[in-house]
């Protein structure tokens, strides 16, 4: 059964057994004249995705214990062997932390709560994977539950996302600054196209990365591209490529695209590898075994850190629409990186007001910046 997704997405880990010789080089040039190639037609949606369900996990869905708010202190609630039955209390954790108590807030019709920390205020609610932090959206990996009044966060959420930004989003920096950007696509992988013209992902996604590099030289970090012309380059390559060169930080740079339907969604999405144990925000239909842990979950605190930092800035150039800061485990070019990794979704260009936006050299140059200002 085919699940709306992002093509873009599932494009991204349909050329794994495309071998095209890398041409990587440091840049500093500026971007290229528009230009369109490829084939008349998009690639197919997840050839040889394989057509099974998902595996049974030892991670069930988790209960909310009755007598959860008379546990001592912050010490998880625990529920049996699973770390998937593991929940905090978020007035226990703000206490302990020195912070006060979440407090009730009206959401959007319903409730919320809202818990104020030194770096920034976390939104979340009752039941919902949906939290926000200082308004910015961000994809939770349970549902917050409530309990005898009591708002209770997963354990791996409270890990994962609430203490990381609550200890703020500065990121240590290695004096060499190394960045590997990743212009999604290329050559016969040609992503989505443009529902106007249909004019390629790839293109757009290369020119974004040739805007990009001399700003964040400029800013003191030495910049590395998978990609500087179109070529199709497999996607163990891109992430071999980032091992080879010790990179700080791999950013993988896209547009995107609906799976199916008539949903004509806009806005911005960014993406970091799933924590382990954490089901994803979006599967593709892929399995998502929470168990598997990969070499970039080694950075899962830096993955949210920068992600938060770019999604903050490029809602900024596209009018804060905001389809949040999500979790997948299938995508290739994010698992095996040894440094922070993010992939972020600059626009829809299966929406009309979005790819006319796409279109303009002046808005890539904003997203540009935007990526630039965010990683100073
Ligand atoms: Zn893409």
């Amino acid at each position: 059964m085919y699940k709306p997704a992002i093509l873009c997405l599932c494009s991204l880990i349909a050329f794994t057994s495309c071998q095209t010789t890398a041409n990587h080089r440091r840049t500093g040039q500026t971007p290229p004249p528009d230009w369109q190639a490829g084939e008349d037609t998009p690639p197919p949606l997840i050839p040889g995705a394989p057509d099974i369900p998902l595996p049974p996990t030892d991670l069930p869905s988790p209960v909310v214990p009755a007598d959860s708010k008379d546990s001592p202190s912050t010490a998880p609630v625990r529920l049996g062997n699973s770390a998937a039955q593991i929940w905090v209390s978020t007035k226990r954790w703000a206490l302990d932390n020195g912070l006060r108590e979440p407090r009730a807030v009206p959401f959007a019709g319903g409730s919320a709560y809202a818990l104020t920390t030194a770096h920034g205020e976390f939104t979340f609610q009752p039941g919902s994977l949906t939290s926000y932090w200082d308004g910015l959206e961000l994809r939770l990996g349970y549902a917050p539950q409530l309990s005898s009044g009591e708002i209770f966060l997963h354990v791996l959420d409270a890990r994962k996302t609430l203490e990381i930004l609550a200890r703020g989003l500065a990121v240590a920096a290695s004096p060499r600054r190394v960045i590997v950007i990743d212009p999604g696509h290329g050559g016969k992988n040609t992503g989505a196209r443009s529902v106007l013209d249909g004019r390629q992902e790839k293109e757009f996604t290369l020119d974004w990365a040739l805007r990009l590099a001399p700003l964040l030289e400029q800013r003191g970090w030495h910049v590395l591209l998978t990609r500087t012309n179109d070529v199709d380059i497999s996607l163990p390559d891109r992430v071999t490529f980032a091992n080879e060169q010790h990179a700080d930080l791999f950013l993988s740079l896209h547009f995107n695209f609906p799976g199916s339907g008539n949903r004509e969604p806009a806005g911005l999405e960014t993406y970091v590898l799933t924590p382990t144990g954490m089901p994803s925000s979006i599967t593709r239909g892929y399995p998502d075994d929470a168990r598997e842990i990969f070499p970039n979950n080694a950075h899962d605190a830096d993955n949210l850190r920068y992600a938060v930092r770019l999604h903050r800035a490029m809602l900024q150039v596209n009018g804060n629409n905001d389809r949040g800061v999500r979790h997948a485990r299938f995508l290739g070019v994010l698992r095996g990186q040894n440094c922070p990794a993010v992939l972020i979704e600059g626009g829809y260009l299966s929406s009309s007001k979005e790819a006319q936006l796409i279109a303009l050299p002046v808005y890539r140059q904003r997203l540009a910046e935007a990526v630039a200002n965010a990683l100073q």
